[in-house]
């Protein structure tokens, strides 16, 4: 191709091309969001379905935007799960809310690298400044360094990788080669992740020890402290704990303050995993949520679970950003600048790119203000305590777990079905039922190995209409699995 040629067609869309297809696509999204509530809220495709309905090559010639957007509501559409949908209560309920969408957009369009200051001053810059802002909204210290990764799976391996490194085990130049084995200690309603840590880390599974949880599911800080000093006693390493706020299946919080006192008793780095129900803090009246947690080494909370923020947007807080640039600092000549004293991201993890996610986040602040978050979080919390109600006045149902934020953990319990085996039979099928509706979307989970349903409150959609539905299709579905 000649460069006149090249010139001609135009190296990229063209600017009014390009202004037409952001308006048609901008009014496709617009209405997506508005009908979003009318479609079954988990897919129906049977796998291979979507894929099926694309072409083996790609175009030989480009097509225009009305085809992409077309192909958006014939193959596209019918095979997502709704996450935006009012009805999804399934796993964590969350939003893709308006100025996260909008904020999402400009950094695409900016599409900046923040690997240094340098490569995007203002990167940098604006997300030290919302993550500032996010800390004093949760109650947090005002002097941490934050940074923004993509998950809070990322996040805790990072403050893993920084735990190890301050444990003293020259693991960066000599692997682990000859140290004593190292161990980590989390409750038994941890999150997968950091299992993933411990294998990623090199600690291996046997040795994450999962702490046995009380009746209400948090972490038994007795038992903890027996668990190190029995590893301590046979020569292994102890070397962090994690702490949950807000576990995964009950919401449960561990108490942090007992467990920040064993980690300074045995010397232990401790991680806090506060990757949904840490958002609630920005309310007065759920701060205790985050007590004890200024003593924390390192925090993890995401936004793009409860605070509207679209994913991905996970925020890693620590009070220690020497030990990460000491785990995990590493400067190339390609990558030296000489702009003096600066923050380089790059310096405190182990991915070098990163994308612009501060400024969906700063826009989500901008636009519902800090009580507006609050006062949807609290929204979310009343649903939540009000089909708590619902289940606890219902003879055919019971719950499992306390509702600490926004989850709420039940079952069927038909009179006088003791078995579990047959409760498990009975709940799975009423499971089934109650998303085959396509009005609502639940999940399930096992508390002390009891199979339950989980309803997670937390999409700016819900209401009080799916909550309820969402309840009398349960109740309605009672006796689908029962012999
Ligand atoms: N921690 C907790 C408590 C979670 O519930 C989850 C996911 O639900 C994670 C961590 C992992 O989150 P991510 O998908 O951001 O890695």
């Amino acid at each position: 191709m000649s460069s006149e040629h090249h010139e001609s067609l135009g190296a990229d869309m063209g600017s009014e091309e390009f202004r037409a297809a952001l308006q048609r696509v901008g009014e496709w999204v617009a209405a997506y969001r508005e009908r979003v509530g009318g479609m079954p809220v988990l897919s129906r495709v049977r796998p291979g379905e979507v894929g099926a309905g694309i072409p083996d090559a790609a175009p030989r010639e480009g097509e225009p935007v009305e085809a992409w957007l077309a192909d958006l509501d014939r193959l596209v559409v019918p095979g997502l799960t709704h996450w935006n949908h009012p009805g999804f209560m399934a796993y964590f309920g969350i939003s893709g809310s308006g100025p996260g969408i909008l904020g999402e957009l400009v950094a695409a369009a900016f599409n900046v690298n923040g690997m240094l200051w340098k490569t995007s001053p203002a990167l940098t810059e604006v997300e030290q400044a919302v993550l500032r802002w996010l800390a004093s909204a949760l109650g947090l210290p005002s002097d941490w360094f934050a940074m923004i990764a993509d998950t809070a799976s990322t996040s805790t391996l990072v403050a893993l990788a920084a735990a190890r490194e301050a444990a003293g085990v020259a693991v960066r130049e000599r692997g682990l080669a000859g140290s004593r084995p190292l161990v980590m200690y989390c409750s038994e309603e941890a999150h997968s992740s950091v299992d993933k840590a411990g294998i990623v880390l090199g600690v291996g599974l046997e040795n994450v020890r999962r702490i046995p949880s009380d009746s209400d599911f948090r972490m038994r800080v007795d038992l903890l402290d027996a668990a190190i000093r029995d590893d301590l006693a046979v020569g292994r390493m102890p070397f962090a704990v994690v702490a949950t706020v807000g576990t995964t299946s009950a919401t449960a919080v561990d108490p942090v303050p007992a467990i920040a006192d064993a980690c300074r008793r045995h010397g232990l780095w401790l991680h806090v995993d506060a990757a949904y129900a840490g958002s609630a803090a920005i309310a007065p009246e759920f701060r205790w949520l985050l007590e004890g947690c200024e003593r924390a080494d390192s925090l993890v909370t995401n936004p793009h679970k409860w605070l509207f923020t679209p994913i991905d947007c996970s925020v890693l807080y620590t009070r220690r950003p020497e030990v990460f640039r000491a785990a995990l600092s590493l400067v190339p000549e390609y990558l030296r600048t000489d702009v003096g004293e600066v923050v380089d991201l790059m310096d405190y993890s182990f991915q070098l790119g990163r994308r612009f996610r501060a400024l969906k986040l700063w826009w989500v602040f901008r636009h519902f203000g800090v009580d507006g978050i609050a006062e949807r979080i609290r929204e979310h919390c009343r649903l939540a305590r009000t089909l708590a109600e619902w289940i606890d006045a219902e003879p055919g149902m019971e719950r499992l777990a306390p509702v600490t934020t926004s989850v709420v953990c039940f079952r069927l319990r038909p009179h006088g079905v003791d078995d579990e085996g047959e409760l498990e039979r009975a709940n799975r099928a009423a499971l089934d039922a109650v998303n085959a509706s396509g009005e609502v979307f639940l999940s399930h989970t096992k508390l002390k190995g009891r199979f339950c349903l989980r309803a997670a409150i937390g999409n700016l959609q819900t209401g009080e209409t799916q909550v309820r539905r969402a309840f009398e299709l349960t109740r309605g579905a009672a006796g689908a699995g029962l012999v």
